[in-house]
């Protein structure tokens, strides 16, 4: 096998066909869940592919056009398989350096040696064992995606009044569901002084729709023996810690959680790919290979996306590197020194984080904060000098989206004069 892509979502599907598209042939795509399509399948609401596809499509039609392409192109696929392992072999450069171990009900333990590996695993979402909220522990709590997935895939209601806490994307489309499947959603809580949805989803699903937004505001204990029977709320300071006395009771039978994803990198980390602590994915240069060559990472394994365009365009750089890589080899690639990408100031993260300065390039970021009529700054370290390189304004900048800081030919030269001897340092930080 020439290329095993590890998950079928929208990340691994994109990255098998633009592969397929690239030349390689000898690929298979392994997927755990019954279907390909990944998260997608249950996300039934619109708003999918306005950029990829310039149509707005549900999940489902979305993943679909990938499983149709991937089809056309006949490229195998195991579903209900799911990877337990993957070693990597460097021992055996002329032969496969890797292993890639599956489980599945109906051929039991499978070993796939391949030349590359696409990680494209996807995440999961953060449970109240993350979060530590006193109280007991009754049932009617659930993650927002699960929720989501009993309601739209097994048509079953998780309840009927409803508290959500977390205003991400995930917290905002299960509101609107839950109402329109005809829940009292008393009122969303997010922690932060803002949403970390998207702008469209805070008007849709919310102010469309009559539900409460509670900014600077968490649960801070859960009542129920049995089932749950309400949750205490508490206004938070700057330091997101609980005011005493702005205590307050919610009834409610159903408390849906919707407080981040946790790129799915346990497969990963036991092959020792080098992990950034911020992404909580693989580190990662431009064509998105890791820090052991030939395992590429994509998709929500490596960042979590805001929109699944973005997945897409990323997993179609990988695959096409992936099959580039079999087909001439990496010599010039391991030839150039590149360049480290670190995030300064307002920027919270870079991917890629490093470059090796072949082609153009472009740099993918987020804030930490949000940030009105401002400038990403592309800096080179030179000597301990700064030297600009290019600045993008923008006129807001918010945690939750996702911004492109493209790199031309005209500046990708520049900084290969600048970092002709050794590997340079680039920075990207907004003013
Ligand atoms: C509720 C919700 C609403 C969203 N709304 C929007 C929206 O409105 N617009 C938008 O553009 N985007 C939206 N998104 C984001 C979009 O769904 C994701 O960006 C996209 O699905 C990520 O693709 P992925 O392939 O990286 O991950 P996933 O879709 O999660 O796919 C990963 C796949 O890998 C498989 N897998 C994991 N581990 C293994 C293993 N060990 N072995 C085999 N298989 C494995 C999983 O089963 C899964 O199928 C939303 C997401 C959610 C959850």
């Amino acid at each position: 096998m020439n290329i095993a892509v590890v998950g079928g979502g929208p990340a691994g599907l994109a990255a098998a066909v633009a592969a397929y598209d690239a030349g390689e042939r000898d690929l298979i795509v392994i997927e755990r869940d019954r279907h390909l399509g990944g998260i997608l399948q249950q996300c039934i609401h619109n708003g999918f592919g306005l950029q990829w596809f310039k149509k707005e499509l549900t999940g489902p039609e979305y993943a679909q056009r990938f499983i149709d392409q991937a089809e056309e192109r006949k490229i195998e696929s195991m579903t209900g398989t799911m990877v337990l392992e993957i070693q990597y072999h460097p021992e055996q450069p002329e032969g496969y350096t890797k292993s890639v171990f599956c489980l599945s009900p109906s051929c039991g333990v499978i070993e796939y040696q391949a030349n590359a590996v696409i990680l494209s695993m996807g995440c999961r979402e953060r449970v109240r064992g993350n979060l530590k909220t006193p109280g007991t522990r009754p049932v009617g709590i659930y993650s927002a995606g699960l929720a989501q997935r009993l309601v739209n895939l097994e048509g079953v209601m998780p309840g009927k009044e409803v508290v959500i806490l977390g205003s991400g994307d995930i917290g905002l489309i299960m509101a609107r569901r839950m109402k329109w499947e005809g829940a009292d959603v008393k009122m969303v809580c997010e922690i932060m002084p803002y949403s970390a949805g998207l702008a469209r989803n805070i008007q849709q699903c919310l102010i469309d729709q009559n539900i409460p937004l509670h900014l600077s505001t968490t649960v801070v204990n859960i009542h129920g023996k049995d089932r749950l029977e309400g949750v205490t709320i508490a206004a938070v300071d700057e330091k997101r810690q609980p005011i005493p006395g702005t205590e307050r009771y919610v009834s409610c039978d159903t408390l849906l959680l919707s407080v981040g994803l946790l790129p799915e990198n346990e497969l990963s980390r036991a092959l020792s790919v080098e992990m950034d602590p911020v992404t909580g994915g693989p580190k990662v240069d431009e064509d998105r290979e890791t820090s052991i060559p030939g395992v590429y990472a994509c998709g929500n394994v490596l960042h979590v996306h805001d929109i699944v365009d973005f997945v897409s365009k990323e997993s179609t750089i990988a695959g096409e590197a992936a099959a580039r890589q079999i087909a001439s080899g990496n010599e010039e690639k391991t030839a150039s020194k590149g360049a480290l990408i670190k995030a300064a100031g307002n920027v919270r993260y870079t991917v890629p984080q490093h470059a090796s300065l072949l082609n153009p390039f472009s740099i993918y970021c987020r804030v930490g904060q949000p940030q009105d009529e401002g400038k990403f700054t592309l800096k080179a370290l030179v000597n301990g000098e700064e030297k600009v390189i290019l600045t993008k304004k923008f006129v807001r900048a918010v945690p939750s989206e996702m911004a492109e800081i493209p790199v031309n030919e005209k500046q990708l030269s520049e900084i290969r004069s600048l970092f002709a001897e050794e590997e340079g340092q680039l920075v990207l930080t907004t003013e």
